[in-house]
């Protein structure tokens, strides 16, 4: 009998309730007592679940009060010197806030760790911060006390823990370079000894199974790391629990041997994303190790094909009988809690999805047909599912001809437009604009006035026409006071969207939306990323009515504001029924309409935002350039169909560029602003090294703080910039959009910013 387990379990809550109690905490609302019955109740209604869903075992350390490796951090005593903890003194919680966020009720403010997103999700972790004379030791209990917990409650427990060498890999060494990666590997005997303890100890407590994450398997792993996976897990061997190496988000490639080769327990493999893999290492499969398999998506709301997972399954159950498990194919942690909190869904949309809750029954139906122990409700769920996907495959929600017939005929849509040089002069003159010229990234605050205008409209209480008139006042006063600054290119602020995605979604066919399906992004925030479930078609003009209002208050030229088709399609859960390029294509050409309609309505800038651009990249560098041609082929689908007067401006934040500096080039947007305050103008040294030839905002001032930059200070960095690049390429603006921050900071920052550009240009 193939027996079912669960990887991980979203930690924040159905109704996020660990988030309410986590942020009344920080704001001192409520005592550590309050916040720590919040997680037992949780992590009890979790393992409940996982037990009725009929798991061999719950999964204990999935729970996290912010983050899973910073858990995990501070169970082995990694704190930097920074926060002053004593050194060998156990850690307590708001130690491990205070390293989270900076702060916390009790203790000293100080400098938070580093965030950095969990391989290709859009969840981040703390990234560990090594001193070269790290020591290690056990400095928290809450795995141990948890796997009591669960014991207690009558569980058989399964502790999943962080991998030695993918814990190692996303650290950072404070006296090392990332160049010099592998000097972290000194620190493997040494950790490997806590290790150790920790399982020893976890065997005190009667754990049979241990599963261990190791996804750093999925990457590219150069020789010295394959042979520490060979040493660690040839020490951990001789402790007296069995291993269950886990690797998701990939196929282990070209690690297969080496993994074949590791005296483990068992394995778990992503058959989701890596099915091929399964052909490869089952012909070798030693006769005493047991092979997980993990084929429920934890990365998307889709239903799983049953059959074809049963069919993919049966040959592996009939050569491992018992040493076959089931799972899904990665932590739920990704997935929202649970469907039956969505009652406004679509009833035939719902019909097509699972959630965590529901992904556990899934498997357990899975695991029901391959035993041949399929009871008569279960049958009838098969059959449902059977004809929810059978009725998915030839809905009209999801196959809109009209958009078929326009892909069928991309070849022919333009991707080129004039070379640079022609276009960029034709528009200096259509525009008139000086040297440095000046520019926002889009958005103006959100001020709670703005965001209750939208909620009253939404629930109903306020009227279109009340509504639109407090739009347009507000832009009114944004457009207002960017003349009065002397901005050259002006925005309307973008008072109408909530969510940069979430506008465009609403008005295009193909999204769906839910109310509760809540992911954890970081410690207590969270995303409702929107569903694309069918073909995206544009239905209506989205963004021309306030553009064209807006532009019509000025003479300077205002720049029209969009979310581009990759951060779209990055910030959703895409449709998993066609290639993720072919719903890229699609919204493309959606946004192709939008960029020549505002065209029409007199805006001559448009900005098409690309912030996901860079964290679209796949995890291994053999399939990057596959993803970058059609990123790139996306973004100039939707821009190319303009004159050459029509100036494209992109926007990108949070991105490195070096590598990928020819993809960014390739875009060919006459303008790109880019986030570079805050590395002091390093990340210019890509565009400089490339020749990068097109105009370009490296921003002057970070929109993430509250203080008014100092017009010297971003007159220095434009110096900076200009000894670079040709200072004809250059503009002059923020970092980011302004929503989150307030009128007065936000004033006063770009006053002095045009001063600066004034100053640059007086100075020739
Ligand atoms: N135009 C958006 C804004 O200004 C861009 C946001 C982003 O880059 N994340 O808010
Ligand atoms: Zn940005």
């Amino acid at each position: 009998m193939a027996l079912t387990h669960n990887l991980g379990f979203p930690r924040i809550g159905v109704k996020r309730e660990l988030k309410k109690a986590l942020e009344a905490y920080w704001a001192g609302q409520s005592t550590e007592a309050q916040l720590l019955e919040t997680g037992r109740q949780l992590r009890e209604q979790h393992w409940a679940i996982q037990q009725a869903a009929g798991n061999a075992f719950v999964t204990v350390g999935d729970f996290a009060w912010y983050d899973h490796i910073l858990e995990w951090s501070t169970t082995l005593g990694i704190v930097p010197p920074r926060f002053r903890h004593p050194r060998n003194a156990p850690v307590d919680l708001d130690t491990l806030f205070r390293m989270a966020r900076g702060r916390a009720p009790v203790g000293e403010p100080a400098a938070a760790c580093e965030m950095t997103k969990w391989f290709d999700t859009n969840y981040h972790y703390i990234v560990p911060e090594l001193a070269a004379d790290q020591t290690f030791f056990l400095a928290r209990a809450s795995l141990f006390d948890q796997v009591a917990e669960a014991q207690a409650l009558g569980h058989k427990v399964k502790p999943v823990i962080p991998g030695l060498l993918t814990y190692l890999r996303l650290s950072k060494g404070e006296s090392f370079s990332s160049a010099e990666d592998e000097r972290k590997l000194a620190l493997v005997p040494q950790l490997v000894q806590v290790y150790r303890q920790v399982l020893a100890r976890l065997a005190e407590q009667g754990v049979q199974w241990v599963q261990v994450d190791e996804p750093a398997l999925v990457l590219d792993l150069p020789a010295a790391w394959q042979e520490a996976y060979r040493q660690v897990y040839a020490e951990l061997a001789t402790t007296p629990v069995s291993i269950l190496l886990a690797t998701y988000f990939g196929d282990v490639a070209d690690n297969t041997d080496l993994l074949a080769s590791l005296p483990v327990g068992g394995v778990h493999f992503d058959l989701v994303r890596g099915p091929q893999q399964l052909a490869r290492v089952l012909p070798a499969w030693p006769a005493d190790r047991v092979l997980s398999a993990g084929v429920i998506s934890g990365r998307d709301v889709w239903r799983t094909d049953l059959d074809q997972a049963a069919a993919l399954l049966a040959p592996v159950q009939e050569q491992l009988g018992e040493r076959l498990w089931l799972a899904p194919a990665s932590s739920l942690l990704h997935v929202p809690v649970d469907l039956a909190e969505e009652t406004q869904l679509d009833d035939e949309i719902k019909s097509w999805l699972s959630f965590a809750v529901q992904k556990l029954d899934e498997l357990r139906l899975l695991a029901a047909t391959l035993n041949g122990t399929v009871s008569a409700a279960q049958d009838e769920a098969l059959a449902r599912q059977r004809i929810a996907l059978a009725e998915r495959k030839v809905s009209q929600r999801i196959h809109n001809p009209a958009v078929a017939a326009r892909v069928a005929g991309e070849a022919s849509v333009a991707r080129e437009r004039s070379p640079f040089a022609e276009r960029i002069s034709k528009q200096r003159e259509a525009l008139g604009l000086p040297d440095f010229p000046t520019t926002t990234i889009g958005s103006f605050p959100q001020t709670p006035e703005i965001r209750k205008i939208r909620r009253d409209w939404k629930a109903g209480t306020l009227s279109d026409a009340k509504y639109e008139e407090a739009i347009r006042d507000e832009i009114r006063e944004v457009v207002k006071f960017q003349e009065e600054a002397g901005l050259d290119v002006l925005v309307h602020g973008e008072p109408e969207r909530n969510d940069m995605v979430e506008y465009f979604g609403e008005l295009l066919a193909g999204f769906a939306f839910t109310q509760n399906g809540w992911v954890q992004s970081y410690g207590s925030r969270c995303v409702k990323p929107p569903i694309i479930y069918g073909d995206v078609a544009r239905l209506i003009p989205m963004t021309v009515e306030w553009t064209a209002f807006a532009q019509s208050l000025t003479d300077k030229p205002m720049k029209g504001m969009l979310t581009g088709p990759v951060t779209v399609l990055q910030w959703s859960f895409v449709r998993e029924d066609q290639p993720r390029q072919a719903t890229c294509l699609q919204l493309a050409l959606a946004l192709r309409d939008e960029v020549q309609d505002l065209e029409k309505a007199g805006i001559r800038v448009i900005q098409i935002d690309e912030p996901a651009f860079r964290e679209g990249l796949p995890l291994r560098k053999a399939d990057w350039q596959a993803y970058l041609d059609w990123a790139v082929d996306c973004f100039r689908v939707s821009t190319s169909g303009v004159q050459d007067t029509t100036q494209i401006h992109t926007h990108m934040c949070y991105s490195e560029f070096n590598d990928i500096i020819e993809s960014i080039a390739a875009m060919d947007a006459d303008v790109i602003t880019i986030e570079t305050s805050r590395s002091n103008m390093e990340l210019l040294e890509a565009f400089e090294r490339f020749n990068y030839p097109n105009d370009i905002g490296p921003g002057v001032y970070d929109i993430h703080s509250p203080n008014v930059p100092d017009r010297e200070w971003m007159i220095q960095l434009m110096n900076k910039a200009a000894s670079r690049l040709d200072r004809k390429q250059l503009w002059v603006n923020p970092d980011c959009g302004l929503k989150t921050r307030q009128w007065p900071e936000t004033r006063s920052a770009l006053i002095e910013m045009v001063h600066a550009a004034q100053a640059l240009r007086a100075a020739v």
